[in-house]
């Protein structure tokens, strides 16, 4: 079964407030949802730290992210209006995927996860004064009345129920693009295990139980503060009879009968393809 980032590649940075050096780095620096890259004749690359200065940009609520293969990452934001030179683009980092190397890509997306958190702590959400940055560990602490924040993620499952050699495939609403079906996925609510996220969401959506519920792998999705926690199901009762809300249809497709599905860069997609090769 696949896993997706089992290479520890990338180390977390020991302290996260940044004194940067002059060293060669790797900068993943925000204007607005953006990201700042290089690029050249189609191709794309995350900016190297000597060029900073150069491309006179300043970045302002720096961090150190950690060291991939040697090389310092730190995350930063621009001002919304900040001038890019010539060769420099902003984009949305989802659409980097297969264009950078999957280290990178995965830096990318922790450093828009840790930029939007910095971002929305900068007040206390019990007292409301400022809040500044924590000496050894990625918090923020209120400079009135101590309350800690962390940054926080919101797990959510996805899974791939399975009935007669079929998967079973909705098509949300939710998606930009109305022709993609996909397996199901919804968050982890308070006091919830894993495991039962899994049966709730599978019987919500689409009115299906499900059994043999087996790990499968975990990515994480920093596009909305998640990690996205894989399984494999079995169908076990009941029909299909979508709830007409986050599912609009949904049905049991067939290894040679797929409709137009996630591509490889998710963990939905990697679910379609583990049950393509196991099926077909
Ligand atoms: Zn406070």
């Amino acid at each position: 079964m696949a896993i997706i980032h089992s290479t520890p590649v990338f180390t977390p940075a020991g302290d996260f407030v940044v004194a940067p050096s002059a060293l060669p780095a790797l900068w993943f620096l925000f204007r607005g949802d953006g990201l700042v890259v290089a690029e050249k004749a189609g191709l794309v690359q995350m900016l190297p730290a000597t060029t900073l200065d150069a491309l006179e940009l300043q970045p302002r609520r720096l961090h150190l992210l950690g060291s991939l293969s040697g090389l310092d990452c730190y995350a930063g934001e621009l001002a919304a209006d900040a001038p890019l030179a010539g060769g420099l683009t902003s984009v949305n980092v989802r659409t980097l995927f297969g264009h950078i190397d999957d280290d990178v890509f995965g830096v990318a997306g922790t450093a828009l996860q840790v930029i939007s958190w910095d971002r929305i702590h900068r007040y206390c959400g019990r007292c409301g004064a400022e809040t500044q940055r924590m000496m050894g560990e990625r918090a923020k602490i209120c400079t009135a009345c101590g309350l800690t924040n962390h940054p926080r993620i919101s797990p959510a499952v996805i899974v791939a129920v399975i009935r007669d050699g079929k998967i079973l495939l909705g098509r949300s609403g939710r998606y930009p693009n109305q022709r993609l079906f996909s397996v199901l996925a919804g968050y982890v609510e308070l006091g919830e295990t894993l495991e039962q996220c899994v049966h709730r969401e599978v019987m919500e959506e689409v009115g299906v139980g499900i059994r043999e519920l087996k790990y499968f792998g975990s990515q994480p999705w920093p596009y909305s503060g998640s990690l996205m926690v894989a399984f494999t199901a079995a169908w076990d009762a009941g029909e299909i009879s979508v709830d007409g809300d986050e599912i609009l249809e949904a049905g049991w497709f067939g290894p040679s009968e797929l409709p137009l599905v996630p591509g490889w860069g998710s963990v939905a997609g990697q679910l379609i393809d583990w049950f393509r090769q196991t099926y077909e």
